[in-house]
Protein backbone atom coordinates (compact mmCIF):
# COMPACT_ATOMS: atom_id res chain seq x y z
CA UNK A 1 0.00 0.00 0.00
CA UNK A 2 0.93 3.99 -0.77
CA UNK A 3 2.99 5.07 2.29
CA UNK A 4 3.00 8.59 1.33
CA UNK A 5 0.26 11.49 0.87
CA UNK A 6 -0.38 12.18 -2.73
CA UNK A 7 -1.98 15.53 -3.80
CA UNK A 8 -3.33 14.77 -7.01
CA UNK A 9 -4.38 17.93 -8.64
CA UNK A 10 -7.28 17.87 -11.41
CA UNK A 11 -7.50 20.62 -13.63
CA UNK A 12 -11.06 21.78 -15.33
CA UNK A 13 -11.02 19.85 -18.21
CA UNK A 14 -9.73 17.00 -16.99
CA UNK A 15 -13.27 15.60 -15.07
CA UNK A 16 -12.77 11.84 -15.80
CA UNK A 17 -13.03 9.10 -13.03
CA UNK A 18 -10.52 7.23 -15.04
CA UNK A 19 -7.58 9.89 -15.23
CA UNK A 20 -4.08 8.88 -15.53
CA UNK A 21 -3.36 10.93 -12.13
CA UNK A 22 -6.05 9.18 -9.89
CA UNK A 23 -5.25 5.69 -10.66
CA UNK A 24 -3.78 3.79 -7.38
CA UNK A 25 -4.97 6.59 -5.30
CA UNK A 26 -5.19 5.80 -1.45
CA UNK A 27 -8.69 7.18 -0.41
CA UNK A 28 -7.52 6.85 3.71
CA UNK A 29 -4.28 8.89 2.91
CA UNK A 30 -4.67 10.68 -0.42
CA UNK A 31 -6.19 14.34 -1.80
CA UNK A 32 -7.77 15.13 -4.63
CA UNK A 33 -7.25 19.25 -5.46
CA UNK A 34 -9.63 21.25 -7.66
CA UNK A 35 -8.85 25.13 -7.54
CA UNK A 36 -10.80 27.70 -9.42
CA UNK A 37 -8.18 30.68 -10.32
CA UNK A 38 -8.68 33.98 -11.76
CA UNK A 39 -5.46 33.75 -14.24
CA UNK A 40 -7.32 30.47 -16.00
CA UNK A 41 -10.45 32.06 -16.43
CA UNK A 42 -9.21 35.37 -17.46
CA UNK A 43 -6.16 34.84 -19.57
CA UNK A 44 -8.28 35.58 -22.56
CA UNK A 45 -11.59 36.76 -22.04
CA UNK A 46 -13.19 33.39 -21.57
CA UNK A 47 -17.33 33.80 -22.62
CA UNK A 48 -18.72 33.82 -19.13
CA UNK A 49 -20.94 30.30 -20.19
CA UNK A 50 -17.47 28.55 -20.71
CA UNK A 51 -16.16 29.91 -17.36
CA UNK A 52 -19.69 28.57 -15.72
CA UNK A 53 -19.36 25.51 -17.58
CA UNK A 54 -15.89 24.77 -16.20
CA UNK A 55 -16.68 25.57 -12.77
CA UNK A 56 -20.02 23.86 -12.27
CA UNK A 57 -18.68 20.94 -13.86
CA UNK A 58 -15.97 20.84 -11.50
CA UNK A 59 -17.96 21.44 -8.42
CA UNK A 60 -19.91 18.38 -9.56
CA UNK A 61 -16.96 16.11 -10.66
CA UNK A 62 -15.78 16.93 -6.72
CA UNK A 63 -19.22 16.05 -4.84
CA UNK A 64 -18.90 12.72 -7.23
CA UNK A 65 -15.48 12.55 -5.96
CA UNK A 66 -16.73 12.53 -2.60
CA UNK A 67 -19.37 10.41 -2.81
CA UNK A 68 -17.00 8.05 -3.68
CA UNK A 69 -14.96 8.17 -0.50
CA UNK A 70 -12.42 10.44 -1.99
CA UNK A 71 -11.10 12.81 -0.01
CA UNK A 72 -11.07 16.59 -1.90
CA UNK A 73 -10.15 19.90 -1.17
CA UNK A 74 -11.96 22.41 -3.59
CA UNK A 75 -10.54 26.33 -3.88
CA UNK A 76 -13.41 28.47 -5.17
CA UNK A 77 -12.92 31.62 -7.12
CA UNK A 78 -14.05 33.63 -4.22
CA UNK A 79 -12.05 32.16 -1.40
CA UNK A 80 -9.97 35.09 0.10
CA UNK A 81 -7.06 32.53 0.65
CA UNK A 82 -6.87 32.17 -3.54
CA UNK A 83 -3.71 32.68 -4.84
CA UNK A 84 -5.06 33.33 -8.18
CA UNK A 85 -2.95 30.57 -10.02
CA UNK A 86 -2.60 27.31 -10.43
CA UNK A 87 1.10 26.80 -9.36
CA UNK A 88 0.22 28.71 -6.62
CA UNK A 89 -2.53 26.64 -5.09
CA UNK A 90 -0.66 23.61 -5.79
CA UNK A 91 2.18 25.62 -3.64
CA UNK A 92 -0.30 26.34 -1.18
CA UNK A 93 -1.91 23.08 -0.88
CA UNK A 94 1.35 20.84 -0.46
CA UNK A 95 2.40 23.08 2.36
CA UNK A 96 -1.10 22.65 4.29
CA UNK A 97 -1.73 19.39 3.94
CA UNK A 98 2.50 18.38 4.00
CA UNK A 99 1.73 16.00 0.63
CA UNK A 100 4.76 13.89 -0.31
CA UNK A 101 3.61 13.83 -3.68
CA UNK A 102 2.14 15.85 -6.45
CA UNK A 103 0.43 14.09 -9.54
CA UNK A 104 -0.90 15.79 -12.52
CA UNK A 105 -2.18 14.64 -15.75
CA UNK A 106 -0.72 16.26 -19.11
CA UNK A 107 -2.05 19.73 -19.30
CA UNK A 108 -4.33 20.81 -22.67
CA UNK A 109 -2.45 24.31 -22.65
CA UNK A 110 1.47 24.29 -23.30
CA UNK A 111 1.40 27.67 -21.50
CA UNK A 112 0.00 26.64 -17.99
CA UNK A 113 1.54 23.05 -18.38
CA UNK A 114 4.97 25.14 -19.02
CA UNK A 115 4.26 27.58 -15.78
CA UNK A 116 4.12 24.29 -13.49
CA UNK A 117 7.24 22.89 -15.23
CA UNK A 118 8.83 26.48 -14.48
CA UNK A 119 6.96 26.73 -10.71
CA UNK A 120 10.01 24.23 -9.08
CA UNK A 121 7.41 22.10 -8.17
CA UNK A 122 8.53 18.62 -8.25
CA UNK A 123 5.21 17.18 -9.94
CA UNK A 124 5.03 13.75 -11.33
CA UNK A 125 3.42 13.56 -14.60
CA UNK A 126 1.41 11.03 -16.03
CA UNK A 127 0.24 10.64 -19.84
CA UNK A 128 -3.12 11.36 -20.46
CA UNK A 129 -4.67 8.04 -21.31
CA UNK A 130 -8.00 9.72 -23.07
CA UNK A 131 -6.55 10.40 -26.18
CA UNK A 132 -5.86 7.83 -28.68
CA UNK A 133 -2.63 9.03 -29.69
CA UNK A 134 -0.04 9.82 -27.10
CA UNK A 135 2.04 12.86 -27.63
CA UNK A 136 5.09 10.26 -28.37
CA UNK A 137 3.24 8.32 -30.45
CA UNK A 138 2.60 11.20 -32.75
CA UNK A 139 5.65 12.65 -32.74
CA UNK A 140 7.33 9.33 -33.78
CA UNK A 141 4.25 9.10 -36.85
CA UNK A 142 5.32 12.64 -37.84
CA UNK A 143 9.45 12.14 -37.62
CA UNK A 144 11.14 12.69 -40.69
CA UNK A 145 8.14 13.78 -42.73
CA UNK A 146 8.13 17.33 -44.13
CA UNK A 147 4.51 17.63 -44.19
CA UNK A 148 1.50 16.00 -42.10
CA UNK A 149 -1.63 15.04 -44.05
CA UNK A 150 -4.40 13.82 -41.72
CA UNK A 151 -5.92 11.80 -44.22
CA UNK A 152 -3.25 9.23 -43.24
CA UNK A 153 -2.94 9.70 -39.95
CA UNK A 154 -6.29 8.88 -39.82
CA UNK A 155 -5.57 5.54 -41.29
CA UNK A 156 -3.21 4.95 -38.96
CA UNK A 157 -5.82 5.33 -35.90
CA UNK A 158 -8.42 3.56 -37.39
CA UNK A 159 -5.87 0.34 -38.02
CA UNK A 160 -5.15 1.20 -34.36
CA UNK A 161 -8.59 1.30 -33.14
CA UNK A 162 -9.96 -1.22 -35.81
CA UNK A 163 -13.24 0.93 -35.92
CA UNK A 164 -15.32 0.40 -39.18
CA UNK A 165 -12.36 -2.34 -40.92
CA UNK A 166 -13.19 -5.54 -42.08
CA UNK A 167 -11.68 -8.72 -41.03
CA UNK A 168 -8.79 -8.39 -43.63
CA UNK A 169 -8.20 -4.77 -42.41
CA UNK A 170 -9.60 -3.44 -45.20
CA UNK A 171 -12.33 -0.07 -44.53
CA UNK A 172 -15.44 -1.17 -44.67
CA UNK A 173 -17.23 -0.10 -47.70
CA UNK A 174 -14.09 -0.18 -49.63
CA UNK A 175 -12.99 3.30 -48.94
CA UNK A 176 -11.04 5.18 -46.03
CA UNK A 177 -13.65 8.70 -46.50
CA UNK A 178 -17.27 9.29 -47.86
CA UNK A 179 -16.56 13.11 -47.37
CA UNK A 180 -17.82 13.68 -51.16
CA UNK A 181 -21.02 12.60 -49.83
CA UNK A 182 -21.18 15.31 -46.74
CA UNK A 183 -21.68 18.40 -48.61
CA UNK A 184 -24.80 18.74 -48.75
CA UNK A 185 -26.99 22.20 -48.58
CA UNK A 186 -30.20 21.63 -46.46
CA UNK A 187 -33.18 21.04 -48.44
CA UNK A 188 -36.28 23.21 -47.68
CA UNK A 189 -38.74 21.48 -45.46
CA UNK A 190 -35.82 19.78 -43.50
CA UNK A 191 -35.83 20.30 -39.69
CA UNK A 192 -32.98 19.72 -37.52
CA UNK A 193 -33.97 18.51 -33.99
CA UNK A 194 -34.44 20.66 -31.63
CA UNK A 195 -31.51 21.27 -28.61
CA UNK A 196 -31.83 19.37 -25.43
CA UNK A 197 -31.45 21.62 -22.92
CA UNK A 198 -30.14 21.19 -19.15
CA UNK A 199 -31.79 22.81 -16.47
CA UNK A 200 -29.68 24.85 -13.75
CA UNK A 201 -29.49 23.38 -10.46
CA UNK A 202 -28.15 24.90 -7.11
CA UNK A 203 -24.85 24.20 -8.14
CA UNK A 204 -24.77 25.28 -11.31
CA UNK A 205 -27.16 28.35 -10.47
CA UNK A 206 -24.54 29.75 -7.93
CA UNK A 207 -21.68 29.25 -10.24
CA UNK A 208 -23.75 31.48 -12.56
CA UNK A 209 -24.26 34.38 -9.85
CA UNK A 210 -20.34 34.09 -9.44
CA UNK A 211 -19.43 34.51 -13.17
CA UNK A 212 -22.11 37.23 -13.30
CA UNK A 213 -20.33 39.18 -10.28
CA UNK A 214 -17.26 38.50 -11.24
CA UNK A 215 -16.66 38.58 -15.27
CA UNK A 216 -19.68 40.86 -16.44
CA UNK A 217 -16.71 42.90 -18.64
CA UNK A 218 -16.15 39.25 -20.96
CA UNK A 219 -18.32 39.22 -24.21
CA UNK A 220 -21.52 36.39 -24.33
CA UNK A 221 -24.60 35.64 -22.85
CA UNK A 222 -24.58 33.99 -19.81
CA UNK A 223 -28.47 33.73 -19.47
CA UNK A 224 -28.38 31.36 -22.40
CA UNK A 225 -26.88 28.70 -20.48
CA UNK A 226 -27.91 25.07 -20.99
CA UNK A 227 -25.13 22.69 -21.28
CA UNK A 228 -24.66 19.51 -19.46
CA UNK A 229 -22.35 19.62 -16.52
CA UNK A 230 -21.86 16.04 -14.94
CA UNK A 231 -21.40 12.74 -16.75
CA UNK A 232 -24.92 11.92 -16.23
CA UNK A 233 -25.97 15.01 -18.76
CA UNK A 234 -23.71 14.61 -20.94
CA UNK A 235 -24.39 10.90 -21.82
CA UNK A 236 -28.08 12.22 -22.21
CA UNK A 237 -26.81 14.73 -24.43
CA UNK A 238 -24.88 12.12 -26.40
CA UNK A 239 -27.98 9.41 -26.25
CA UNK A 240 -29.95 12.32 -27.94
CA UNK A 241 -27.54 12.86 -30.84
CA UNK A 242 -27.42 8.94 -31.37
CA UNK A 243 -31.36 8.56 -31.00
CA UNK A 244 -32.04 11.96 -33.25
CA UNK A 245 -28.87 13.74 -34.70
CA UNK A 246 -26.04 10.90 -35.68
CA UNK A 247 -28.23 9.75 -39.15
CA UNK A 248 -28.61 12.86 -40.98
CA UNK A 249 -24.90 14.02 -39.11
CA UNK A 250 -22.85 12.97 -42.61
CA UNK A 251 -25.00 14.63 -45.31
CA UNK A 252 -25.66 18.07 -43.35
CA UNK A 253 -22.53 18.06 -42.07
CA UNK A 254 -21.38 21.29 -44.25
CA UNK A 255 -24.28 22.75 -44.53
CA UNK A 256 -25.39 26.18 -42.51
CA UNK A 257 -28.90 28.04 -41.90
CA UNK A 258 -30.37 31.42 -40.65
CA UNK A 259 -31.32 30.46 -37.07
CA UNK A 260 -30.28 27.14 -36.91
CA UNK A 261 -27.66 27.10 -34.59
CA UNK A 262 -27.21 23.31 -33.81
CA UNK A 263 -28.18 21.77 -37.20
CA UNK A 264 -27.83 17.60 -37.02
CA UNK A 265 -24.09 18.10 -34.94
CA UNK A 266 -23.54 16.34 -31.71
CA UNK A 267 -23.11 19.32 -29.06
CA UNK A 268 -21.03 17.45 -27.67
CA UNK A 269 -16.84 19.01 -27.69
CA UNK A 270 -17.29 21.43 -24.89
CA UNK A 271 -18.34 17.97 -22.30
CA UNK A 272 -15.82 15.50 -24.24
CA UNK A 273 -12.95 18.28 -24.44
CA UNK A 274 -13.34 18.62 -20.39
CA UNK A 275 -13.46 14.85 -19.71
CA UNK A 276 -17.18 14.06 -19.28
CA UNK A 277 -17.29 11.66 -22.16
CA UNK A 278 -15.33 9.40 -23.05
CA UNK A 279 -13.69 9.33 -26.31
CA UNK A 280 -13.48 5.34 -26.96
CA UNK A 281 -17.08 4.98 -25.89
CA UNK A 282 -18.24 7.47 -28.52
CA UNK A 283 -16.51 5.85 -31.13
CA UNK A 284 -18.11 2.54 -30.37
CA UNK A 285 -21.41 3.77 -29.73
CA UNK A 286 -21.27 5.09 -33.70
CA UNK A 287 -19.60 1.86 -35.06
CA UNK A 288 -22.44 -0.02 -32.92
CA UNK A 289 -25.59 2.20 -34.70
CA UNK A 290 -24.09 1.99 -38.27
CA UNK A 291 -23.75 -2.12 -37.36
CA UNK A 292 -27.29 -1.82 -36.02
CA UNK A 293 -28.24 -0.25 -39.25
CA UNK A 294 -29.36 2.66 -37.67
CA UNK A 295 -27.07 5.37 -39.39
CA UNK A 296 -25.91 5.53 -42.66
CA UNK A 297 -22.09 4.77 -43.31
CA UNK A 298 -21.06 8.36 -44.81
CA UNK A 299 -22.70 9.55 -41.14
CA UNK A 300 -20.88 6.97 -39.08
CA UNK A 301 -17.41 7.24 -40.74
CA UNK A 302 -17.78 11.27 -41.07
CA UNK A 303 -18.22 11.09 -37.39
CA UNK A 304 -15.71 9.13 -36.67
CA UNK A 305 -13.40 11.05 -38.58
CA UNK A 306 -13.90 14.23 -36.93
CA UNK A 307 -13.03 11.80 -33.64
CA UNK A 308 -9.84 9.79 -34.53
CA UNK A 309 -8.89 11.61 -36.95
CA UNK A 310 -9.25 15.97 -36.73
CA UNK A 311 -9.19 15.70 -32.98
CA UNK A 312 -6.41 13.41 -32.48
CA UNK A 313 -4.42 14.87 -35.38
CA UNK A 314 -4.76 18.50 -34.32
CA UNK A 315 -3.71 17.63 -30.40
CA UNK A 316 -0.61 15.70 -32.40
CA UNK A 317 0.93 19.13 -34.05
CA UNK A 318 -0.10 21.03 -31.32
CA UNK A 319 2.56 19.38 -28.81
CA UNK A 320 4.66 18.65 -31.42
CA UNK A 321 5.11 22.27 -32.44
CA UNK A 322 4.52 24.12 -29.81
CA UNK A 323 6.03 26.85 -28.63
CA UNK A 324 7.03 27.93 -32.10
CA UNK A 325 3.69 27.37 -33.74
CA UNK A 326 2.04 29.71 -31.96
CA UNK A 327 3.88 32.14 -33.54
CA UNK A 328 3.81 31.10 -37.18
CA UNK A 329 2.56 34.26 -39.66
CA UNK A 330 3.06 32.80 -43.26
CA UNK A 331 1.34 35.74 -44.61
CA UNK A 332 2.76 38.61 -42.00
CA UNK A 333 -0.60 39.67 -41.19
CA UNK A 334 -0.58 42.30 -38.86
CA UNK A 335 -4.70 44.18 -39.40
CA UNK A 336 -6.43 44.02 -35.81
CA UNK A 337 -9.77 41.94 -35.44
CA UNK A 338 -12.28 43.86 -36.06
CA UNK A 339 -14.56 44.98 -33.27
CA UNK A 340 -17.81 43.44 -35.05
CA UNK A 341 -16.47 39.93 -34.41
CA UNK A 342 -16.80 40.89 -30.97
CA UNK A 343 -20.38 42.21 -31.25
CA UNK A 344 -21.91 40.73 -34.18
CA UNK A 345 -22.80 43.92 -35.79
CA UNK A 346 -22.33 43.78 -39.29
CA UNK A 347 -23.86 43.84 -42.40
CA UNK A 348 -23.14 40.57 -43.70
CA UNK A 349 -25.65 38.42 -42.43
CA UNK A 350 -23.42 34.97 -42.71
CA UNK A 351 -21.15 37.01 -40.36
CA UNK A 352 -23.86 38.17 -38.17
CA UNK A 353 -25.48 34.73 -37.91
CA UNK A 354 -22.77 32.67 -37.34
CA UNK A 355 -20.84 35.74 -34.19
CA UNK A 356 -24.06 36.17 -33.28
CA UNK A 357 -25.01 32.67 -32.24
CA UNK A 358 -21.19 32.28 -30.78
CA UNK A 359 -22.03 35.27 -28.63
CA UNK A 360 -25.16 33.87 -27.68
CA UNK A 361 -24.45 30.42 -27.25
CA UNK A 362 -20.69 30.17 -27.05
CA UNK A 363 -21.34 27.43 -30.31
CA UNK A 364 -20.92 27.68 -34.05
CA UNK A 365 -19.91 24.19 -35.56
CA UNK A 366 -17.22 23.27 -37.94
CA UNK A 367 -18.07 25.11 -41.43
CA UNK A 368 -19.20 28.44 -39.89
CA UNK A 369 -15.84 28.21 -37.66
CA UNK A 370 -14.17 27.30 -41.05
CA UNK A 371 -15.54 29.10 -43.86
CA UNK A 372 -17.33 32.07 -42.42
CA UNK A 373 -15.22 33.50 -39.59
CA UNK A 374 -12.86 31.92 -40.14
CA UNK A 375 -12.60 32.44 -44.07
CA UNK A 376 -12.70 36.15 -43.25
CA UNK A 377 -10.39 36.20 -40.94
CA UNK A 378 -7.95 34.68 -43.90
CA UNK A 379 -9.02 36.80 -46.54
CA UNK A 380 -8.96 40.20 -44.56
CA UNK A 381 -5.40 39.26 -43.09
CA UNK A 382 -6.42 39.67 -39.38
CA UNK A 383 -2.92 39.11 -37.11
CA UNK A 384 -3.39 35.53 -36.36
CA UNK A 385 -2.22 35.83 -32.79
CA UNK A 386 -5.66 38.20 -32.66
CA UNK A 387 -8.25 35.76 -33.87
CA UNK A 388 -6.47 32.74 -32.00
CA UNK A 389 -7.52 34.60 -29.06
CA UNK A 390 -10.94 35.26 -30.28
CA UNK A 391 -11.63 31.62 -31.14
CA UNK A 392 -10.00 30.70 -27.99
CA UNK A 393 -12.26 33.14 -25.75
CA UNK A 394 -15.60 32.67 -27.96
CA UNK A 395 -16.12 29.25 -27.71
CA UNK A 396 -17.64 26.76 -24.86
CA UNK A 397 -15.00 23.35 -26.79
CA UNK A 398 -12.05 26.14 -26.72
CA UNK A 399 -8.84 24.68 -24.85
CA UNK A 400 -5.40 25.58 -26.34
CA UNK A 401 -4.77 22.15 -27.76
CA UNK A 402 -7.67 22.53 -30.59
CA UNK A 403 -8.26 26.03 -31.14
CA UNK A 404 -4.60 26.85 -31.50
CA UNK A 405 -4.06 24.23 -34.82
CA UNK A 406 -7.64 24.54 -36.25
CA UNK A 407 -7.54 28.70 -35.87
CA UNK A 408 -3.67 29.41 -36.86
CA UNK A 409 -3.15 26.02 -39.28
CA UNK A 410 -6.38 24.93 -40.65
CA UNK A 411 -8.07 28.24 -40.80
CA UNK A 412 -5.33 30.88 -41.38
CA UNK A 413 -2.69 29.01 -42.92
CA UNK A 414 -0.22 30.71 -41.03
CA UNK A 415 1.86 27.91 -40.23
CA UNK A 416 2.98 27.35 -43.38
CA UNK A 417 1.01 24.77 -44.66
CA UNK A 418 2.48 21.98 -42.17
CA UNK A 419 -1.30 20.91 -40.89
CA UNK A 420 -3.25 21.53 -43.99
CA UNK A 421 -2.07 21.62 -47.65
CA UNK A 422 -4.08 24.51 -48.94
CA UNK A 423 -5.57 27.74 -47.18
CA UNK A 424 -9.78 26.81 -47.17
CA UNK A 425 -10.40 30.84 -48.53
CA UNK A 426 -13.32 30.66 -50.38
CA UNK A 427 -15.79 33.57 -52.16
CA UNK A 428 -18.97 34.51 -51.23
CA UNK A 429 -20.57 31.48 -53.80
CA UNK A 430 -19.46 28.37 -51.30
CA UNK A 431 -21.47 30.04 -48.48
CA UNK A 432 -24.19 30.58 -50.87
CA UNK A 433 -24.37 26.94 -51.97
CA UNK A 434 -24.37 25.60 -48.35
CA UNK A 435 -26.46 27.67 -46.72
CA UNK A 436 -29.68 30.25 -46.70
CA UNK A 437 -27.81 33.58 -45.54
CA UNK A 438 -27.47 35.73 -48.51
CA UNK A 439 -31.41 35.75 -49.32
CA UNK A 440 -31.43 37.93 -46.45
CA UNK A 441 -28.25 39.84 -46.86
CA UNK A 442 -27.36 43.23 -47.16
CA UNK A 443 -25.34 42.85 -49.97
CA UNK A 444 -25.37 41.26 -53.36
CA UNK A 445 -23.40 37.68 -53.85
CA UNK A 446 -23.65 37.65 -57.28
CA UNK A 447 -21.77 40.72 -57.52
CA UNK A 448 -18.16 41.83 -56.50
CA UNK A 449 -17.21 45.06 -57.13
CA UNK A 450 -20.40 47.32 -56.61
CA UNK A 451 -20.54 49.01 -53.86
CA UNK A 452 -23.36 46.76 -52.32
CA UNK A 453 -21.30 43.68 -53.88
CA UNK A 454 -20.74 40.39 -51.16
CA UNK A 455 -17.52 41.77 -49.50
CA UNK A 456 -16.26 37.99 -49.84
CA UNK A 457 -16.25 38.04 -53.09
CA UNK A 458 -13.75 41.01 -53.99
CA UNK A 459 -11.74 40.39 -50.48
CA UNK A 460 -11.58 36.69 -52.00
CA UNK A 461 -9.53 37.27 -55.22
CA UNK A 462 -7.85 40.43 -53.43
CA UNK A 463 -6.03 37.80 -51.10
CA UNK A 464 -5.03 35.28 -53.84
CA UNK A 465 -3.69 38.51 -55.45
CA UNK A 466 -1.74 39.86 -53.08
CA UNK A 467 0.05 36.45 -51.70
CA UNK A 468 0.68 34.83 -55.84
CA UNK A 469 4.42 34.60 -54.60
CA UNK A 470 3.39 32.25 -51.89
CA UNK A 471 0.60 30.53 -53.08
CA UNK A 472 1.04 30.00 -56.74
CA UNK A 473 3.38 27.01 -57.21
CA UNK A 474 0.71 25.47 -54.42
CA UNK A 475 -0.27 22.23 -56.78
CA UNK A 476 -4.29 22.45 -55.14
CA UNK A 477 -4.38 26.32 -55.60
CA UNK A 478 -3.73 25.81 -59.57
CA UNK A 479 -7.36 26.13 -60.54
CA UNK A 480 -8.33 29.18 -58.62
CA UNK A 481 -4.84 31.10 -60.13
CA UNK A 482 -5.28 29.60 -63.66
CA UNK A 483 -9.14 31.27 -63.22
CA UNK A 484 -7.56 34.22 -62.02
CA UNK A 485 -4.87 34.80 -64.84
CA UNK A 486 -8.26 34.43 -67.26
CA UNK A 487 -10.02 38.20 -65.65
CA UNK A 488 -9.55 40.69 -67.61
CA UNK A 489 -6.79 43.89 -66.93
CA UNK A 490 -9.57 46.04 -65.89
CA UNK A 491 -11.73 43.44 -64.02
CA UNK A 492 -8.64 42.42 -61.90
CA UNK A 493 -8.02 45.98 -60.97
CA UNK A 494 -11.66 46.45 -60.02
CA UNK A 495 -11.54 43.73 -57.72
CA UNK A 496 -8.04 44.60 -56.51
CA UNK A 497 -10.33 48.12 -56.02
CA UNK A 498 -13.45 47.04 -54.13
CA UNK A 499 -10.78 44.90 -52.09
CA UNK A 500 -8.64 48.32 -51.06
CA UNK A 501 -11.71 50.05 -49.81
CA UNK A 502 -12.92 46.82 -47.55
CA UNK A 503 -9.94 46.66 -46.27
CA UNK A 504 -9.37 50.47 -45.82
CA UNK A 505 -12.91 50.52 -43.73
CA UNK A 506 -11.84 47.79 -41.21
CA UNK A 507 -8.27 49.71 -41.24
CA UNK A 508 -10.55 52.67 -40.20
CA UNK A 509 -12.39 50.52 -37.83
CA UNK A 510 -15.93 50.67 -39.74
CA UNK A 511 -17.88 47.78 -39.73
CA UNK A 512 -19.98 46.87 -43.43
P1 LIG B 1 -19.74 17.87 -34.44
O1 LIG B 1 -19.77 18.62 -35.71
O2 LIG B 1 -20.96 17.13 -34.07
O3 LIG B 1 -18.45 16.91 -34.51
C1 LIG B 1 -18.23 15.86 -33.60
C2 LIG B 1 -16.97 15.99 -32.83
O4 LIG B 1 -15.83 15.87 -33.63
C3 LIG B 1 -16.79 17.31 -32.10
O5 LIG B 1 -17.52 17.33 -30.90
C4 LIG B 1 -15.30 17.37 -31.89
O6 LIG B 1 -14.94 16.72 -30.70
C5 LIG B 1 -14.74 16.59 -33.06
N1 LIG B 1 -14.20 17.48 -34.08
C6 LIG B 1 -14.74 17.80 -35.25
N2 LIG B 1 -13.91 18.56 -35.98
C7 LIG B 1 -12.82 18.76 -35.22
C8 LIG B 1 -11.62 19.49 -35.41
N3 LIG B 1 -11.34 20.16 -36.53
N4 LIG B 1 -10.74 19.52 -34.41
C9 LIG B 1 -10.98 18.84 -33.27
N5 LIG B 1 -12.10 18.14 -33.04
C10 LIG B 1 -13.01 18.09 -34.02
N6 LIG B 1 -13.14 22.09 -31.57
C11 LIG B 1 -12.98 22.06 -30.25
O7 LIG B 1 -13.33 21.09 -29.59
N7 LIG B 1 -12.41 23.12 -29.60
C12 LIG B 1 -11.99 24.23 -30.26
O8 LIG B 1 -11.47 25.15 -29.67
C13 LIG B 1 -12.17 24.27 -31.66
N8 LIG B 1 -11.79 25.36 -32.36
C14 LIG B 1 -11.99 25.39 -33.69
C15 LIG B 1 -11.58 26.52 -34.39
C16 LIG B 1 -11.74 26.58 -35.75
C17 LIG B 1 -11.27 27.80 -36.48
C18 LIG B 1 -12.31 25.50 -36.44
C19 LIG B 1 -12.47 25.53 -37.91
C20 LIG B 1 -12.73 24.38 -35.75
C21 LIG B 1 -12.57 24.30 -34.37
N9 LIG B 1 -12.97 23.18 -33.64
C22 LIG B 1 -12.78 23.16 -32.30
C23 LIG B 1 -13.53 22.00 -34.31
C24 LIG B 1 -15.06 21.99 -34.45
O9 LIG B 1 -15.50 23.21 -34.98
C25 LIG B 1 -15.76 21.72 -33.13
O10 LIG B 1 -15.20 20.60 -32.51
C26 LIG B 1 -17.23 21.44 -33.34
O11 LIG B 1 -17.84 22.53 -34.00
C27 LIG B 1 -17.89 21.16 -32.02
O12 LIG B 1 -19.27 21.01 -32.15
P2 LIG B 1 -20.00 19.60 -32.09
O13 LIG B 1 -19.68 18.91 -30.83
O14 LIG B 1 -21.44 19.86 -32.39
O15 LIG B 1 -19.28 18.84 -33.27
FE1 LIG C 1 -22.24 36.52 -46.54
FE2 LIG C 1 -21.81 37.64 -48.90
FE3 LIG C 1 -23.78 35.91 -48.59
FE4 LIG C 1 -23.91 38.32 -47.48
S1 LIG C 1 -23.88 37.88 -49.63
S2 LIG C 1 -24.46 36.37 -46.52
S3 LIG C 1 -21.79 38.68 -46.95
S4 LIG C 1 -21.64 35.46 -48.40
Amino acid sequence: MNKTHRLCLVLGDQLSFDLASLKGLDQQRDTVLLVEVMEEASHVPHHPQKIALIFSAMRHFAEALQQRGIRVQYVTLDDPQNSGSVPGELRRWQSLLQADELHLTECGDWRLEQSLKDSGLAIEWHADGRFLCSRLEFASWAEGKKQLRMEFFYREMRRKSGLLLNGDGSPVGGAWNFDVENRKALPKGVRAPSPLRFPADAITRNVLALVAKNFSAHYGALDTFDYPVTHAEAQALWDYFLDWGLAAFGDYQDAMASDEPFLFHARISAALNIGLLDLRQLCSDVEAAYWAHRIPLNAAEGFIRQLIGWREYVRGVYWLKMPDYASGNLFGNSRPLPEFYWTGETKMNCMGQAIGQSLKHAYAHHIQRLMVTGNFALLAGIAPNQICEWYLAIYMDAFDWVELPNTLGMVMHADGGYLGSKPYCASGQYIKRMSDYCRNCAYKVSESTTDDACPFNALYWHFLMRHRDLLRSNQRMGIVYKNLDRMTEPKQQALWDRGQKLLAKLDAGQSF
